[in-house]
């Protein structure tokens, strides 16, 4: 390192330190997360389904990166929120270092989950497109934007679990002349809840007659 280079990195910690996302405490390293806040990352998993949702699922199986905790919340609410690749990557990063060996050994093409270009255009990114990106990148797997949103939907956070179906019905739409026949997808998203958002766009291309569909989220939340 020149000593421009120690000089440059010095006053750079000086006016703005590296500080956790999630405690604030200063940190050395340009992490998002202090040592202690990234131990309490609670372990990644297969998510279960109930006998109803096997029946429901177009997907044949669903990962989740971690459990939905206080620490994952704050770092999910600072990436869909304000556009931190950053932290995005970093979550990627280590979602992909732990998944199972053969998750991705059939899968094609990475799908993010749309937004809707009015909400798209008013949040500047989509949140889902990074994180397929930053897979794409880790796994050499190309992402494809196959699946548009038809229909400006309201948010799904405050409603029930039946409110969420309906809401996301039928929203999606395959989005050029492509043949996905026997071709295998992995949908990726941000938060898993009750599973109704990633189902639709697994609908859309199972109707296309995709061969295998996959689901990849970094957190699963309990739906109350
Ligand atoms: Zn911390």
């Amino acid at each position: 390192m020149t000593l421009f280079n120690c000089y440059f990195n010095y006053l750079r910690n000086l006016f703005f330190p590296q500080i956790c996302f999630v405690c604030n405490s200063r940190m050395k390293s340009n992490q998002p997360l202090c040592p202690i806040c990234a131990e309490k990352l609670k372990e990644h998993h297969h998510i279960e389904f109930s006998d109803e949702q096997k029946k429901e699922f177009y997907f044949t199986e669903a990962y989740a990166g971690y459990e939905y905790n206080k620490i994952i919340r704050n770092l999910i609410h600072e990436f869909k929120y304000k556009e931190m690749t950053l932290v995005g990557n970093y979550l990627m990063n280590m979602l992909f270092s732990k998944l199972p060996e053969n998750f991705l050994e059939d899968i094609d093409y990475i799908v993010p989950i749309p937004l809707h270009k009015v909400k798209k255009r008013a949040r500047g990114f989509n949140q889902s497109e990074i994180l397929s990106n930053s897979l794409s990148e880790l796994s050499h797997i190309p992402t494809l934007n196959i699946i548009n949103r038809a229909v400006y939907t309201k948010t799904q956070t405050k409603l029930s679990k039946n409110e969420r179906k309906s809401n996301v019905k039928n929203v999606f739409v395959l989005n050029k002349n492509f043949d996905i026949s026997k071709k295998g997808f992995v949908i990726v998203d941000d938060v898993f809840t009750t599973g109704s958002t990633a189902n639709e766009a697994a609908k859309v291309l199972k109707d296309h007659n995709a061969e295998i569909v996959k689901v990849l989220v970094l957190a699963t939340a309990k739906h109350q």
